[in-house]
């Protein structure tokens, strides 16, 4: 179809006569591209380019989390420099609050001039970020809404309710002159939403009807069968953990899960508890979503986490970061008797109740084993249903399909293989339905001559540093030439696996570190100081090597930055003998 009249068009006629009535995309209007800048092939640092003639937009602005043996570096962001000199980007569009969304807006809003679309829920989370990287750019934040519609250049926006694990999020239909474009955003289909708030399906199947040119359709959750469930469908199982606990309930989420929280907390009313948030993003979260009415919390029943030692363990619950085992936040620190307000006994419950990330597994059950050893219950997925995914699963994702029926479909937010059967899953909803595979940096073109990737343009991606901490203000994007600036410092440290103990002088190897007279001082002193972080550690710090690289890190980076201005990369390396 699209090669005929492509013909047609080369041929000079006029081409309403070749459409059908269900056909979409504008014969002779300039070309639709796309290019993912990051979620293809990946999870996090979501991010898409959507341009057609003189009009460009992004589609969300994330970030992604480093593996935990990536030490020194923060967050990855996708790199947006490569685009400006092709792209005049007008306007950014975010889907939703989720970090992997909007993470990197601080970051990519001075590459463009134009306003930054979200929902009130978005913007508020956005806000602190943007303070925080001190860019006072509050007058282009836009406030939409679902069913508004925005124009920009010469796109046409409108939103779409979708449900997801927070509320407020939105699907995107962008009217392009080559036809619609509809990006799903994250979303599951929660048929009971908490809030009442529900997916737009007669406006899915409306623009469906009239015609999707493509739909980009979230994947994270192909290959779990059946469907995702309601937010609600956590209310049975913390409601056992409530009734059977006899000390402390600690659950660990994470921090932009308000439905959770609220559930939580009406829970807590219930059985006479008080809540007491702790860890920074729980802390800060919920404070956002109590001024703008999405967390309800009853009179009387919230405290203060400094609060908690003053009320008997079996009237308290408390909400906290650290579900996947991050060395900084609240519940490891929990775990190993190392928080000023929380600590835990034998009578206490501990919930984890979220999905474990691949790659924090060691660092997850560490944290358990910390917690098994003082005798606290603990509770995840697997043993009772604490915790629901905020993505559809394999029937609804069908379902976006059947109501959609794009011409062209592009899986989004997933490893390339999650995409492929996404891909395939597409075909078998809708035969007219033509997927198109991209990874990051692919760009997809749409025209007379059908939908296919034509070129990869430099989609590269850049680590940053310093923004985990709270108190380090200063961030510093670790680019490549900053990395050759300053090296690399790798300290190899063996320690005794029981003890705890250094079993020798740690080694001190140097990449890229430009060593003179006042430098080698510097490296001199390392050996020491590695000694006193690991003689003011815990043994039970000490037998954690997550807990001590960590520790070791953090010390040495402030060593070199005090006493030298310098920022090497430091990557310790600690062996358990
Ligand atoms: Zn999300
Ligand atoms: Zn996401």
């Amino acid at each position: 179809m699209p090669y005929r009249r492509s013909l047609l068009f080369k041929a000079g006629i006029f081409i309403a006569l070749t459409i059908g009535p269900d056909s979409t995309g504008v014969p002779g209007a300039p070309p639709l591209e796309l290019i993912p800048l990051g979620g293809l092939g990946e999870f996090g640092m979501n991010m898409m380019l959507v341009a057609c003639g003189d009009t460009a937009i992004l589609v969300d602005a994330g970030v992604m989390f480093p593996d935990p043996d990536m030490l020194g570096v923060d967050l990855i962001i996708p790199d947006v420099r490569p685009l400006l000199q092709r792209y005049r980007i007008q306007a950014l569009v975010l889907t939703h609050g989720h970090e992997d969304h909007i993470g990197a807006v601080p970051h990519v809003i001075g590459h463009f001039e134009g306003p930054v679309y979200g929902t009130k829920l978005t913007l508020a989370f956005l806000e602190p970020k943007l303070e925080e990287h001190g860019a006072d750019v509050r007058a282009r934040l836009t406030e939409i809404g679902p069913r508004d519609r925005v124009t920009v250049g010469s796109f046409t926006i409108e939103f779409l309710r979708v449900t997801h694990s927070m509320p407020d999020c939105v699907a995107v239909a962008i009217h392009t002159p080559a036809g619609v474009v509809l990006h799903t955003g994250d979303f599951k289909i929660d048929q009971t939403p908490l809030d009442g708030q529900h997916v737009d399906f007669h406006r899915f199947a409306q623009l469906g009807a009239a015609g999707v040119l493509v739909l980009m359709g979230d994947s994270t959750n192909v290959d779990r069968k059946g469907v995702s469930g309601s937010e609600r469908d956590v209310i049975d199982g913390f409601e056992e953990v409530f009734t059977s606990a006899r000390g402390r309930i600690v659950i660990a989420m994470f921090s932009s899960s308000l439905y959770r929280m609220q559930i939580l907390v009406d829970l807590a009313d219930q059985f006479d508890r008080k809540v007491a948030f702790v860890g920074r993003g729980v802390m800060e979260n919920s404070q956002i979503a109590m001024r703008l009415g999405y967390l309800r919390i009853p009179p009387g029943v919230q405290i203060r986490d400094s609060e908690i030692k003053s009320y008997p363990s079996q009237d308290v619950a408390i909400i906290c970061t650290g579900s996947q085992g991050e060395p900084q936040a609240a519940l490891p620190r929990i775990a190993i008797d190392d928080h000023r307000h929380a600590k835990l006994d034998h009578d206490d419950v501990v919930v984890f109740s979220a999905r474990e990330i691949p790659g924090n597994e060691k660092a997850i059950g560490r944290v358990m084993n910390h917690i098994a050893k003082r005798g606290a219950e603990i509770v995840y997925e697997g043993i009772k249903h604490v915790h629901v995914s905020g993505h559809g699963s394999e029937e609804e994702l069908k379902l976006m399909l059947s109501l959609v029926r794009p011409r062209y479909f592009v899986p989004i937010h997933g490893e390339y293989r999650q995409l492929a059967r996404h891909a395939r899953i597409a075909r078998s909803v809708s035969p007219g339905t033509k997927p198109v595979l991209a990874e990051n940096g692919d760009l997809i073109r749409i025209d007379e001559e059908g939908a296919r990737v034509v070129e990869k343009v430099p989609a590269g991606r850049i680590l940053i540093d310093g923004t985990r901490s709270g108190e380090v203000g200063d961030e510093v994007l670790r680019d490549r030439r900053h990395l050759a600036g300053d090296g690399l410092v790798v300290p190899v440290v063996a320690i005794n696996r029981q003890s705890g103990m250094l079993e020798e002088t740690p080694d001190v190897i140097t990449r890229g570190f430009v060593v003179d007279a006042r430098t080698e001082a510097l490296l001199k002193e390392i050996p020491g100081l590695v000694g006193a972080a690991i003689d003011s550690a815990s043994v039970e710090e000490r037998t954690d090597p997550g807990l001590m690289k960590e520790k070791i890190r953090v010390d040495l980076q402030r060593f070199f930055r005090k006493r030298s201005g310098l920022r090497p990369f430091v990557l310790p390396v600690v062996m358990e003998i």
